[in-house]
């Protein structure tokens, strides 16, 4: 194998990495359906080679599961109890993580210092007429600020235990679905639909928190940044239980338990 035909290779795998995941975040494949090989290859016309290790970094990411004699299938969507224990486990970590890196003097500031004003900048000019584009800029700033935290304390195991997690793809899927309820059944149908709820206000409210969370940060101050974090934690939280709601409302499912 040549570097160029192994480099090939590799961005078949990525492209049918992403193309796979898109179709799953975006509902084209439902929970529980069947993904097969040969048929993803055929649809992409490429080999089953890179259709296969990409299905294995899915699997990873928790958006396949892989059942014997049956293959691959696309799972459900983190349930009630699910998210609890994503945001129990990242308020033990990610309040530690902020508060270290108060305590150090990171190269890593002026990264943090210079994420924050660009985001700040893509809210302010922003098209209230496109949420989506917007949470998708809002999902990818989110990501960076709590990896550059983590990588800020400076411990390997913070960093790997943020990544394992993957909970922005399963706070991006949830997103997803809830907007799909909306457009589909209209906000004035759903009884757990909070109207003060948009986009574009909970992107506000997320930039805002993380800058406290920041300015915690680059003036020194851990105890600020650990709580800054913890209530910033609660307040996600409170935000994908909204969305999970909306979801669980359309598929006839109690909201509590
Ligand atoms: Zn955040």
């Amino acid at each position: 194998v040549t570097f160029n035909e192994h480099a090939g290779e590799i961005g078949r795998t990525d492209a049918a990495y992403e193309t796979l995941r898109a179709r799953i975040l975006h509902h084209e494949i439902r929970p529980g359906e069947h993904v097969k090989i040969d048929q993803v290859a055929r649809d992409l016309h490429i080999s089953q080679t890179p259709v296969r290790e990409a299905l294995v970094r899915l699997e990873a990411d928790g958006l396949l599961a892989k059942e014997r004699f049956r293959g691959y299938t696309a799972t459900p969507l983190l349930s009630h109890e699910g998210f609890a224990q994503l945001f129990s486990f990242r308020r033990l970590l990610e309040p530690w993580s902020a508060e270290t890196a108060a305590q150090k003097n990171s190269a890593d500031l002026h990264v943090l210092s210079r994420e924050m004003e660009d985001v700040e900048r893509h809210v302010r000019l922003s098209d209230a007429a496109a949420p989506d584009r917007l949470y998708g800029l809002l999902a990818e700033h989110d990501v960076r600020f709590h990896a550059l935290v983590a990588e800020m304390s400076g411990n390997r195991h913070a960093i790997e235990s943020y990544d394992a997690m993957h909970c922005h793809m399963h706070l991006y899927r949830l997103y997803l679905s809830a907007r799909a309820v909306v457009s589909a059944e209209g906000e004035a149908e759903l009884a757990s639909f909070d109207r003060h709820y948009t986009t574009q206000r909970a992107s506000t409210e997320t930039v805002q928190e993380h800058r406290a969370i920041a300015d915690a940060i680059l003036s020194g101050q851990p105890q600020e940044a650990g709580d800054y974090m913890r209530w910033h934690l609660d307040r996600s939280e409170q935000r994908a239980l909204l969305e999970l709601a909306i979801v669980a409302e359309s598929q006839g499912e109690p909201t509590h338990g």
